[in-house]
């Protein structure tokens, strides 16, 4: 067995959060690039300049990328051998308050979604574990902003809608959110499973490398299908108009019930913060 420091962890959560707030992934950099030079739109090519301008200013003057800094998402891949001596979601949430204060980021959650009083220090993250085998822990933080995860949906199509319902699904959420999911999106699509399992699917589906495919042949032939379709919508990048509304597709799938084809979309705007560590 292996004792992993509840310490660690806090920190570990801590420099992952400040480090998705002022820093683009290489890959999310690299995809504005390319949408850059494949717009076609004036207003559309000058939002891609300003994102990458925003890059720039916010990675050098260490401030954040969006003003929306995001609620927590925290996905843990536990190892069977490793031990924790004390209450790891005490720790990754001690993670979250310190990054958030220390960082100047905005707290963007309400305790009760009734009452909407603020926490006032953007915990309590939300919290996904999984066991592996092994020794380790990964870490993975994704702090998602309100107005993409306010445009995406779920939907329990029947097995009879195919691959036809489940396009039109997509293309509908992806019309839908227009330009208040921040585009250009990264669209995380989940199929299979069940009412809770697809949107899990769809969210971890956004943590995939932007430049990977499925490993599946049809599933990667259905990613582009739908990227192309998503791009012929001409939403373009913020909504004012343009080639590009999304940089990648991401589908990931699993096994559901015979009766069934739940289907969920994620849509994740153009900051795209997440990051993973390994312990
Ligand atoms: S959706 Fe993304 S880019 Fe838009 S305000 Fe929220 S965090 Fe910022």
């Amino acid at each position: 067995m292996r004792v992993i420091d509840l310490v660690t962890v806090s920190d570990a959560v801590r420099a992952l959060l400040l480090e998705c707030a002022f820093r683009a992934g290489p890959d999310l950099k690299a995809k504005i690039k390319e949408a850059l030079d494949k717009e076609e739109s004036a207003l559309g090519k000058d939002v891609l300049s300003q994102i990458i301008n925003n890059h720039e200013i916010a990675e050098n003057e260490e401030i954040p990328l969006c003003q929306d800094t995001g609620q927590v998402v925290v996905f843990l891949e536990v190892g069977g051998e490793v031990v924790f001596k004390g209450d790891i979601e005490a720790a990754v949430n001690d993670g979250v308050r310190r990054a958030y204060a220390e960082g100047y980021l905005r707290k963007s959650v309400v305790g009760c979604p009734i009452l909407r009083e603020n926490t006032g220090d953007n915990a309590p993250a939300i919290i996904h574990a999984k066991i592996t085998n092994g020794d380790k822990l990964k870490i993975t933080v994704v702090p998602k902003g309100g107005g993409a995860e306010n445009m995406s949906a779920v939907k329990m199509l029947t097995p009879a809608a195919g691959e036809e319902g489940i396009i039109n699904f997509v293309l509908e959420t992806v019309r839908n959110a227009g330009g208040k999911a921040c585009p250009p999106l990264i669209v995380g699509v989940g199929i299979g499973g069940n009412l809770e399992k697809a949107p899990l699917l769809a969210k971890e589906a956004l943590l995939r490398d932007l430049y990977d495919s499925s490993p599946l042949p049809q599933i990667c032939d259905l990613e582009e299908k739908i990227l192309a379709k998503i791009n012929e919508t001409g939403i373009g990048p913020m909504g004012y108009g343009g080639r590009v509304t999304a940089l990648a597709v991401k589908i990931n799938t699993f096994p559901c019930h015979i009766a069934s084809l739940p289907v969920a979309v994620n849509l994740q705007c153009h900051v795209a913060r997440h990051k993973t560590i390994i312990l």
